[in-house]
């Protein structure tokens, strides 16, 4: 099991950040996590193994889809209170045709969400999704990572999950040339897996439940600029 994240106090190319915003952790050492997904049942299927493994921090979950939905909702209400984790949810369109939704209602609404800016850690979708495809994660990831270089939320770490499907060909499963690779324990799988199966009901054959990743993968970015240098910046 790996160590949990320490806050890095490097001053190096912050962008936009004021004195009070420097770091998340407070004067107990409180460490703060924020996990950004398009869906309930992201945050588990992409970190939930990490969350399971730091019941230490202080998690919120952030989630742009499905507030209104009557089955989805309760379940992810229930789904904060077993990683005891703080969250809340907005109502963004989810429909299959998947419309590109501005990146400014985008935006706005992450931050409608939340209720601090700043945090040690930031976990969200990759820029190619974690499969494919679905828009509202590659959208998710694209406007966390945008808020971020703004200076409008800031953290030292921000880790996107790392996943693939080979094009569909396979069950999403970690990249192996991701920076970090969590192999989880097998109590802590099964934890996982009860999540998908138990709190959000998903049937054991339902693709969720088959794909429940036991790695989880993520590329990790330490500051803004590491980020601007790199390949995974989506276009535009
Ligand atoms: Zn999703």
């Amino acid at each position: 099991m790996a160590a949990p994240l320490k806050p890095v106090n490097d001053q190096r190319s912050m962008v936009g950040k004021s004195e009070e915003t420097q770091q998340g952790s407070d004067r107990n050492g409180k460490h703060y996590g924020l996990i950004v997904v398009a869906h309930p049942d992201d945050e588990t299927l992409w970190t939930g193994g990490y969350l399971l493994m730091h019941p230490e921090w202080s998690w919120y979950i952030a989630c742009l889809t499905r507030s209104s939905d009557p089955d989805r909702a309760p379940k992810f209400r229930q789904v904060l209170r077993r990683y005891g984790a703080a969250g809340e949810m907005a109502d963004m369109d989810d429909g299959p045709e998947q419309t590109p939704l501005p990146k400014d209602l985008l935006k706005s609404t992450i931050l409608s969400l939340l209720m601090r800016t700043s945090f040690d850690l930031i976990l969200t979708h990759g820029a190619h999704g974690e499969y494919t495809r679905h828009r509202r994660h590659e959208e998710t990831g694209e406007a966390v990572l945008s808020l971020w270089l703004e200076g409008r939320i800031t953290t030292s770490s921000l880790w996107r999950f790392a996943y693939h499907d080979r094009q569909k060909t396979i069950l999403p499963q970690a990249e192996a040339h991701a920076d970090r690779i969590f192999t989880l324990p097998e109590p802590i799988w099964q934890e996982k897996y009860a999540v998908i199966t138990g709190l959000y009901g998903f049937d054991p054959l339902s693709w969720e439940a088959r794909t429940t990743p036991r790695r989880e993968a993520f590329l990790c970015f330490s500051f803004p600029n590491a980020i601007s240098n790199s390949t995974t910046l989506p276009n535009g």
